[in-house]
């Protein structure tokens, strides 16, 4: 294990704390990750010495907070990869992100007949933008569905896309089974038909190295907090043309050119897609995380990950009553992972995990669709993320058999 990883702890000082008399094991990183005090130092820092609104002033304050906010822009434009600063824009998040595209992009191009292809993986946030775009404009939405193995069927995929599609939208990762799609092969196959790649990169930008040239997306949505930068931040990459091309998404303040009484003008890029004062403190904030995550390597990231899944992955499938979902090979996961326990429900599965001090997910994670697809309402998740070590994989481990004993137990002496 990567030793200099384990010394991190102390960054995030959330992390060292009793849950219900056990040290915290916090597993629940694809639904938010924890900040390091870096990024809280870094916001503090912000408020504390440079907040004002941005690009509107000309006094020292107004000045150095835009220095910070486009610095922020900069950093992330660096991070992954994106040919021009324009291209990133700020957003709420990347819910906000995918709702962008659909409704500008999507609305400008998308016609009746045409069709939009996603997977049956998609969290809500990446489907229902489309499934509503599709309905609106009388457009087919199609599916791609899975392997037995938990992953995108691609053959199917090079089947659906044809020259009726306009946009293929898919997640560089599920939140739900881990499964790494590829998103590469998607965008070539969506360009050899004209049609634009939509990458959700909610599970991927804090997990692996993305360079969004090198996939050759059009558009790319992620959220900071998955990053461990603050909420209510997130960024949409998209390819200049494309983005000029688009009607922006709302109106006001900052994202005109001119106003007038009975027409007007949009600003330039980014700013035709900023309107209204921006999470200013967040974007810093997300700046910070990106720092922090520049100084460990993204590779480190992943290796680590990587390593606690190829621990894991085995000795929880050979838990006896225990059924993972996904793929079962431990080199095709990110550290997400889904999964029952026989005869319990996955909530109960949470509840018990917490009285150990392990924090997991329960629920349908969003995917509805998935979870109907794979026979399911719902499942536990664990999720990993740098902090995260072996000996976490081993309590989650422990508390699993302890659950497992609890609920034996009791069944039996309900007898
Ligand atoms: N896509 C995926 C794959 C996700 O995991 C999530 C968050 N769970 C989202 C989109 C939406 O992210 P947010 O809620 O931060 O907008």
């Amino acid at each position: 294990m990567d030793s200099t990883l384990n010394k991190i702890d102390q960054d995030f000082p959330i992390l060292d704390q009793e849950v219900n008399d056990e040290h915290l094991v916090y597993l629940d990183n694809a639904a938010t990750a924890q900040r390091p005090n870096q990024v809280v130092n870094a916001l503090t820092h912000f408020y504390q010495t440079d907040n004002a609104n941005v690009h509107r002033g000309v006094h020292t304050l107004a000045e150095r907070a835009t220095a910070d906010y486009e610095a922020a822009r900069r950093k992330v434009q660096a991070f992954i990869n994106a040919p021009e600063p324009e291209e990133v824009i700020f957003t709420k998040g990347c819910t906000d992100g995918l709702n962008l595209v659909a409704s500008t992009y999507g609305e400008a191009n998308i016609k009746a007949g045409d069709e939009i292809v996603i997977s049956i993986m998609e969290h809500h946030s990446n489907l229902i933008p489309w499934q509503q775009l599709a309905l609106k404009k009388h457009a087919t939405l199609k599916y791609i569905h899975l392997t037995d193995d938990g992953e995108l069927d691609m053959e199917e995929a090079a089947r659906l896309i044809t020259d009726k599609t306009k946009i293929v939208a898919v997640a560089h990762a599920s939140n739900v089974m881990g499964t790494v799609n590829p998103v590469k092969q998607l965008a070539a196959l969506a360009h050899q038909h004209g049609a634009v790649f939509v990458g959700d990169g909610a599970q991927s930008v804090p997990h692996m190295k993305v360079d969004v040239q090198d996939l050759d997306v059009d558009f790319y949505a992620f959220s900071g907090h998955k990053m461990m930068g603050p909420t209510g931040i997130g960024i949409l990459y998209g390819k200049r043309e494309l983005l000029e091309a688009m009607p922006p998404y709302q109106y006001g303040g900052e994202m005109i050119g001119f106003v007038h009484q009975f027409e007007s003008t949009w600003a330039e890029l980014p700013y035709k897609f900023e309107a209204g004062t921006q999470n200013i403190a967040g974007a810093v904030g997300l700046g910070a995380a990106v720092d922090y995550l520049n100084n460990i390597g993204m590779d480190r990231v992943q290796a680590h990950e990587k390593e606690i899944v190829n621990y894991l992955l085995p000795k929880l499938e050979a838990l006896d009553g225990i059924t993972v979902y996904g793929p079962q090979e431990p080199a095709k996961h990110t550290g997400v992972i889904a999964f029952n326990l026989e005869n319990l429900h996955p909530h109960d599965v949470a509840t018990a995990l917490d009285m150990e001090g392990v924090a997991v997910r329960a629920g349908h994670h969003c995917a509805q669709p998935l979870m109907e697809y794979l026979g399911l309402t719902a499942t536990a998740r664990a999720s990993f993320y740098l902090y995260n070590t072996l000996a976490d994989a081993d309590r989650l481990l422990e508390a699993l058999q302890a659950t497992k004993e609890f609920f034996n137990h009791g069944s039996r002496e309900t007898k």
